[in-house]
């Protein structure tokens, strides 16, 4: 197995000039000495250099045999379904991204796609949605927001006795925690607008295949449709994975600290995160997620209501309120007026995503200032009357 300095040298200097950053190639074509004979490039929907550093880092991080490189991340997922057809059923984890949930029922389910949704925490759960038109499992571990892990190598296992393909959406774990096909998956899939680009300054997604003949199959796809990530972002992407163990092993530890600092705060009542030992699922977490969590911890108030929520998360300074994740800078949202505004109350409360439910995306600041940040937020809602109570309890 490479290490990530073995991935990022295995990109070589630039031949024509030793450039120790890859070039930039802003081109749509190459010219070619006689039709049919070129350097390996033709035209930039087919290839692009930058693009092509890119996929083969993406593809060694995920050990996978080849990578793809989309326009966003919800464009990687939209290639990674059309290799179904009318008929096919996929099932998929619950508390799936809301946007890929938009995409298979407002968009694929008139093409004939159905998707089933279950709680793949418990893997028995699949079981009775089986039939021989079953095509696909659909992976989150960790989910949104509430961070459930589902035990893909049994998931895998279970998929590979009825033929199934294993796609593993891993933008939570991201690939230094978690390499999904090395636990048996067939398909990982990234939004590397989130962790590998890590800046919060571009879209960006990506498909990584496990064996050469799914490699052919979403190469045709990214070619034939043409959702393709531009070179100028390739470039970023690369830079971003360039310092990713850094940030992701600060964000890791920040995440900790804080998760446990909230566990033992009056007015929390529940925690999400993967690291903690009261996690329902942190067993197979460890397990599979070589010893890191990530950056994302959400958590809710004793006074679970919207107000306590929107009271902390416009008081926070340096948690800045916004969607998306795992950048350099802190980020929080609340998720029920928020990402999950669309799914009705009763839903979201069994999903767990309670009224008073935050999110936080820990950056790469100061441990202590985030830590700071999250006290001065609570100890404003503290100063609401019915938290006096819980404070000085
Ligand atoms: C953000 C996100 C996506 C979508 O990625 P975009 O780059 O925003 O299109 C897909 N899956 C997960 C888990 C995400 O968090």
């Amino acid at each position: 197995m490479s290490s990530i300095t073995e991935i990022l040298h295995s990109v070589p200097v630039d031949p024509l000039t030793g450039a120790i950053a890859v070039p930039v190639y802003q081109t749509s074509t190459f010219v070619q000495e006689a039709p049919g004979v070129n350097k390996g490039y033709d035209y930039a929907r087919t290839g692009n250099p930058t693009r092509a550093a890119l996929e083969k880092i993406v593809a060694q991080l995920e050990k996978g045999d080849a990578g793809f490189a989309f326009a966003t991340g919800l464009a990687a997922i939209d290639a990674v379904v059309k290799l179904f057809s009318a008929g096919d059923e996929i099932i998929a984890v619950d508390d799936i991204y809301g946007g890929a949930y938009r995409l298979f029922t407002h968009v694929y389910q008139k093409l004939g796609i159905t998707v089933h949704y279950v709680d793949t925490t418990d893997a028995e759960n699949i079981l009775p949605f089986i039939n021989e038109r079953t095509k696909c499992i659909w992976l989150e571990s960790p989910t949104n927001p509430t961070l459930k892990v589902s035990d893909i190598r049994h998931i895998c296992a279970l998929a590979k006795t009825i033929g199934a393909l294993v796609v593993v959406d891993n933008t939570f774990a991201g690939p230094l925690a978690q390499t999904p096909i090395t636990l048996g998956a067939d398909i990982v899939i990234h939004s590397a607008t989130k962790y590998l680009a890590g800046h919060s300054d571009l879209l960006a997604g990506l498909v990584i295949t496990a064996k050469p003949e799914l490699s052919e199959k979403i190469k045709f796809i990214q070619n034939a449709t043409g959702g393709i990530l531009g070179p100028w972002d390739c470039f970023l992407t690369i830079r971003g994975i360039e310092t990713l163990e850094l940030r992701y092993l600060q964000q890791s530890t920040t995440a900790l600290v804080i998760a446990e600092y909230l566990q033992q705060h009056p007015l929390v009542d529940v925690v999400h995160y993967p690291g903690l030992a009261s996690h329902k699922n942190h067993a197979i977490a460890c397990d599979q997620q070589n010893g890191l969590f990530g950056g994302v911890v959400s958590f809710s108030l004793r006074d679970d209501t919207q107000e306590a929520a929107h009271t902390f998360v416009t008081q926070t300074k340096y948690f800045k309120l916004a969607e998306s994740l795992g950048g350099v800078k802190s980020l929080l949202c609340h998720p029920a007026t928020m990402t999950h505004a669309s799914v009705p109350r009763e839903r979201r409360l069994i999903a767990g995503v309670q009224d008073s439910l935050i999110r936080l995306s820990c950056g790469i600041e100061r441990t202590e200032d985030l830590i700071q940040d999250i006290e001065q937020a609570l100890s404003a809602i503290s100063f609401t009357k019915k938290n006096l109570s819980y404070a000085n309890s």
